[in-house]
């Protein structure tokens, strides 16, 4: 099973992978624990380049900047994730091909289909089972932060609005995919609600 995070900076997705994990792992479950920008050796190298910017300084293309997530993420499906679901282990992601058409799409104000159309050529339509939207008011992203700011955290109020009402409109236009949950409640209620989620989703 393909399991997801989404949602803007701050919102709690490393967070709710790590809860996840630990409890998958109680019941005897093969997890794998992954990110994007950066789940392979190549990923890392590509997630250097994307947070610290090119070695010029020169402001990375919108479009260059969507080509390398997505080459991030055929590395990532072609050597990690394909033969993780393969082998029958769970793989819980923290962010995908959403972040990408929030991100690149709804901040940078590429067309969200192009960049969508883009990372299923890049992952031969490799599409998470369930996908959980942290939903978090942009306002609140910046608070959430720790640790110096990258080059994508500098994007300010509105991009951060933009990336959240991406995320919004994608799982409001795909419900069966997509969870939305309340991302300022404590942790521990938002962990909750990720496993009636999934307990729900077994027993159908
Ligand atoms: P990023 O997009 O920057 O990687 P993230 O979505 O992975 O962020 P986390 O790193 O999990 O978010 O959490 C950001 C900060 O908010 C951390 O300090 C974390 O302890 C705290 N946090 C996580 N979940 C909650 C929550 N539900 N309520 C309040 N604080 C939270
Ligand atoms: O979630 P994480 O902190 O690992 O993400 C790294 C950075 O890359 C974040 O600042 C996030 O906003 C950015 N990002 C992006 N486009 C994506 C994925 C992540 O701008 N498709
Ligand atoms: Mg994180």
């Amino acid at each position: 099973m393909f399991i997801s995070f989404e949602g803007i900076d701050g919102a709690g997705k490393t967070t709710q992978v790590a809860m996840l994990q630990q409890t998958l792992q109680d019941r005897g479950r093969e997890v794998v624990v992954t990110r994007e920008p950066g789940g392979t050796a190549l990923g890392v190298d590509l997630r250097k380049l994307l947070l610290g910017g090119a070695s010029d300084g020169a402001a990375i293309d919108a479009h260059a900047e969507a080509l390398l997530f997505a080459a991030d993420r055929a590395q990532h499906v072609a050597q990690l994730i394909r033969p993780a679901l393969d082998r029958g282990a769970v793989v819980l992601c923290d962010r995908y091909i959403d972040s990408s058409v929030a991100y690149q799409g709804g901040g940078r104000e590429l067309s969200a289909k192009e960049i969508r159309d883009l990372s299923m050529w890049a992952t031969g339509n490799m599409v998470p089972d369930v996908t959980f939207v942290l939903d978090l008011p942009a306002e609140q992203s910046h608070a959430r932060l720790t640790g110096p700011e990258d080059r994508m955290e500098s994007a300010g109020l509105a991009f951060a609005q933009r990336t959240r009402q991406a995320f919004l409109d994608m799982a409001a236009d795909e419900p069966e995919r997509f969870v939305v949950l309340d991302a300022t409640l404590p942790a521990d209620q938002v962990a909750q609600l990720v496993l009636e989620h999934l307990n729900s989703r077994a027993a159908r």
